[in-house]
């Protein structure tokens, strides 16, 4: 029986490393794998192409969920043997249904990637979905500056940390950085 996987982490948990290399190995047993990402962050796109880029340097074309989920019907004609979505955290409620439907209706496995919550930290709507229905979750870990496990994500800029603003801002003015929780409240980036 095919399974709706949900692997979260902070962010810098190698998320997107791992989605392109969870492509690889199926690709390399011969299998085809339909890679995905959720639309929100198409900074990294060229000529109409999706382009899903690892800060590690690994990079591939993969599709939109939104074009993904507005014909899967059609597109799943051609036999997959995995989906693959990264930045899942940003998917709809209505896509993480269709994420649930390609398992229980197509039994092909369904494997997304995200964060858990945003940099105040509320869950991201993806994320609530896929936490309520995914079969398993499992977590990809990552270290604050401390040594302890990271899993908050602080927006900061030169002044600081920001706790106050849009769930979502793309592009210049704002880095992010995964912190234990203690250090995220506290807003200690680094040691003082
Ligand atoms: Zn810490």
């Amino acid at each position: 029986m095919a399974k709706l996987y949900f692997y979260y982490g902070a962010m810098g948990a190698s998320k997107t490393a791992q989605a392109l290399m969870t492509k690889f190995n199926y690709e390399e047993k011969g299998q085809k794998a339909l890679l995905l990402k959720a639309d929100l962050d198409t900074r990294d796109d060229r000529d109409g192409k999706h382009l899903i880029r690892s800060r590690v340097g690994l990079e591939s074309e993969g599709g939109l969920l939104s074009e993904f989920c507005d014909n899967y019907q059609e597109i799943l004609t051609e036999r997959y043997d995995v989906i693959i979505v990264d930045e899942a955290q940003f998917a709809t409620r209505a896509q993480v249904s269709v994420l649930c439907e390609i398992v229980d209706t197509f039994n092909i496995p369904v494997v997304t990637y995200g964060l858990r919550s945003d940099f105040q930290g509320n869950l991201f709507t993806g994320s609530e979905a896929l936490l309520a229905c995914a079969d398993q979750i499992l977590e990809i870990k990552t270290m604050c500056w401390c040594g302890k496990k990271a899993t908050m994500n602080a927006r900061f800029n030169e002044n600081g940390i920001i706790k106050e603003g849009d769930q979502i801002v793309m592009g210049a003015g704002s880095n992010y950085t995964a912190l234990c929780r203690k250090h995220w409240k506290l807003g200690m980036l680094h040691p003082m």
